[in-house]
């Protein structure tokens, strides 16, 4: 063919499309396609709040579709774990795993198969469908999916029932903007202009992060408090607002159940008390709960930042109680913003149809744990897909040691060779949202939108349901019996939504949620509690968390580990997805006091460390860190860091007081310089913080 017939028969497209991925915008993409390939990726229209502009992670989605690190086929272990793999034909490797998983059944039972899975898209069809039939079927271990948004989940659910939350879009009707625990600049980069438009029409903005953001810089309020004491702060507002009777009781005795005993649990944190366990002026707290009792209406955007300690479930429900204490429901630009992924009251169940069976559920924070302790049975199997435990999971050292089991049989089902990838026995490759079906349900907004191939798989990549369809006949199951493709699981999708909504979503790619996005709270939509009311006391979690309701835990650090280390978001990477195209070393953040206390400079290179593991890295010296707070970005992989360890390694397997989530930021640390030296063909590194000496 000549290369004008070849430019005839593919010809130059742009398809509409969306980002699933794990970020509350759901942007809707214009991705052109010449010859069959990817082209660019951008921003549409046609999901308004896009605007037709994307964040830089997703605009260089292709260097993953077309990287160096992209699966093309499927690979079985070869020699010795980690040191490399043969091609193997998906034939051989579905074979493999099958025979693998019925021999285990037959002998130890099937419970000691783990899948694991978490996030890697947001799809509603790359999770939670065939898969979940299979493994329930085959009567596998549980996977308790709680590394994220569990603590806030919990609560919201507890307190609204998930109520619908305050959009985008009305952000610009607020007069008082309330930032909590998210960064914007950084995830949900679509809700920046609507908070500066509001600022240009007056309104006031509080951001609350122990960082000092790019919007943390432009708010009115900024305050900066010790990570793991959201908690607290929230605690003081509420005190105040019952003590100056600032709370709007009608809306109280008509709304809410639970307010008595709120008030009581809040009446211990006084501005004074409550701003020395932060580390905050007192005045300065003192002033936000002015702001936040006087101005209206006032939107509070919850973010995932504040759950991610030891008291990430009260710091939730604590900042989620606030707006219906305080009387902020009922008005356009009022409320709060939490998770709007149940918007659509969608739930997996009535997909999947087969019940979960009461086999053993396993918490995915504490993955290395299991591997390594867990007996009656112990982990044989496991199965990881939309996920990169190496570089998400806490206590990353464990989870390393539990992956290099020999007797360990582990499966990663990825779009590229991740850390975890390196580490199995069978790899195989999966499509990306780029080239199959999928629905992606916003949770910024209230939208469903369509994903559709743009190309056609890369390699011999296939989606998450063609293969676990095929591996359930292999099993002689019939999970995605009538949906073993992503079509047909797209058909079966849209025949369980209600009719209107199957086919504006078909017809258009894009369906609105309540109110047709914009749901005012206490207007358009309402707690979906039993009674339909806030339960500001809700008393099951009483008993779920160690401490009860409204409670705090003391910080963590002690004399030899007096740093907090955060992990949070940032430009370069979605969770882990896109981590393999970092390019440079990530550096340690650290506020010139610190580093002054250790003989510091920036581009020192530094050994970051606690019991459970170290970091080597650059650091880099920034006055926007909090004194007291140290951070590496979240989802790094191994070669990220000069030692191969990222901060998960630092972080324990210790579980939040509501949810049983992750404690990302509880990591307590030192840091100390590395010297580094070359002596003949050797690397000397020498650790200024003690004697030890480490050739390498
Ligand atoms: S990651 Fe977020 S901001 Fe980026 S394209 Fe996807 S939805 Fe949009």
């Amino acid at each position: 063919m000549s290369d004008a017939d070849e430019d005839l028969k593919w010809g130059r497209s742009t398809v509409d499309t969306v980002c699933p991925l794990d970020c509350p915008d759901t942007c809707s993409l214009e991705v052109t396609v010449e010859k069959g390939k990817i082209v660019t990726i951008d921003g549409s229209d046609k999901q308004p709040v896009t605007d037709g502009y994307i964040c830089g992670k997703v605009r260089r989605f292709g260097e993953r579709v077309y990287g160096d690190a992209r699966l093309l086929h499927p690979l079985i272990r070869e020699g010795k774990r980690g040191s490399g793999f043969r091609r193997a034909s998906w034939d051989e490797a579905l074979g493999t795993i099958a025979a693998r998983m019925l021999e285990i059944r037959d002998t130890t039972g099937a419970e000691a198969i783990l899948p694991f899975s978490y996030g890697g898209s947001n799809g509603l069809l790359t999770q939670d469908t065939v898969d979940a039939q299979l493994f329930r079927q085959f009567g596998t271990s549980r996977l308790a999916r709680t590394v994220c948004a569990i603590p806030t989940s919990t609560a919201h659910q507890a307190l609204y029932g998930k109520m619908p939350g305050v959009t985008y879009p009305d952000y610009r009707h607020a007069k008082l903007i309330v930032v909590w625990g998210a960064n914007p600049s950084s995830s949900g980069i679509h809700l920046v202009p609507h908070i500066k438009a509001a600022q240009e029409a007056g309104a006031a903005l509080i951001v609350i992060d122990p960082r000092r953001t790019n919007l943390a810089r432009q708010a009115d309020v900024h305050l900066a408090l010790r990570p793991g004491t959201d908690v607290v702060v929230a605690l003081a507002i509420h005190r105040y607002l019952f003590e100056r009777d600032l709370t709007d009781q009608q809306f109280l005795a008509e709304h809410t159940h639970g307010a008595d005993q709120l008030r009581e649990r809040a009446a211990e944190w006084t501005f004074d008390r409550a701003a020395e366990v932060a580390g905050l002026e007192p005045e300065l707290l003192e002033n936000v709960a002015e702001m936040y009792a006087e101005i209206s209406p006032a939107v509070l955007r919850c973010g995932w930042g504040l759950e991610r300690n030891r008291n990430g479930g009260n710091a939730a429900l604590a900042v989620l109680a606030l707006p219906a204490v305080a009387g902020k429901f009922g008005v356009r630009g009022g409320g709060y913003s939490m998770s709007n992924s149940a918007a659509w009251n969608l739930s997996a169940e009535s997909w999947i149809g087969t019940p979960e069976p009461a086999t053993r559920l396993v918490n995915m924070n504490r993955l290395g744990r299991a591997l390594l302790e867990y007996r009656d049975p112990a982990v044989e199997m496991l199965f990881v897909y939309n996920c990169n435990p190496v570089a998400t999971m806490p206590d990353q050292n464990r989870v390393l040691e539990g992956l290099a089991r020999e007797d360990l049989f582990t499966v990663v089902f990825d779009q590229v060779m991740t850390d975890t990838a390196k580490l199995a026995d069978v790899v195989l490759p999966a499509t990306t949202f780029l080239e199959s079906y999928d629905v992606a349900k916003s949770y910024g907004l209230s939208n469903l939108q369509l994903a559709r191939p743009v190309i056609e798989p890369v390699g011999e990549a296939r989606p998450n349901v063609e293969v676990f369809a095929e591996l359930a006949a292999r099993l002689e199951l019939d999970a995605g019996a009538g949906a073993s493709t992503d079509v047909e699981a797209l058909l079966h999708l849209a025949s369980a939504l209600p009719e209107e909504t199957s086919r504006e979503l078909m017809d258009s790619g894009i369906v609105n949620g309540p109110a047709d996005g914009r749901p005012t709270q206490f207007v358009d939509v309402f707690p979906r509690t039993p009674d339909g009311k806030v339960r500001l006391f809700p008393e099951e979690l009483e008993g779920q968390s160690a401490i009860g309701l409204y409670r705090y835990r003391a910080d963590p650090a002690t004399q030899d580990y007096p740093l907090a280390l955060i992990s949070p978001a940032t430009e370069k990477t979605i969770n882990s997805t896109l981590g393999e195209l970092r390019t440079r070393v990530a550096n340690l953040q650290m506020h010139p006091d610190d580093a002054v206390q250790r003989a510091l400079s920036t581009g020192d290179t530094v050994r970051i460390f606690n019991a459970l593991g170290e970091v080597h890295c650059p650091v880099t010296l920034n006055a926007d860190m909090r004194r007291g707070t140290v951070g590496l970005p979240k989802g790094l992989w191994r070669m990220s860091t000069l030692n191969g360890s990222t901060a998960n390694a630092l972080v324990s397997d210790e579980l939040t007081d509501i949810g049983g989530g992750a404690v990302f930021n509880d990591a307590r640390v030192e840091v100390a310089r590395v010297l580094t030296a070359a002596l003949d063909t050797q690397d000397l590194t020498l650790y200024a913080a003690d004697t030890t000496e480490q050739v390498h």
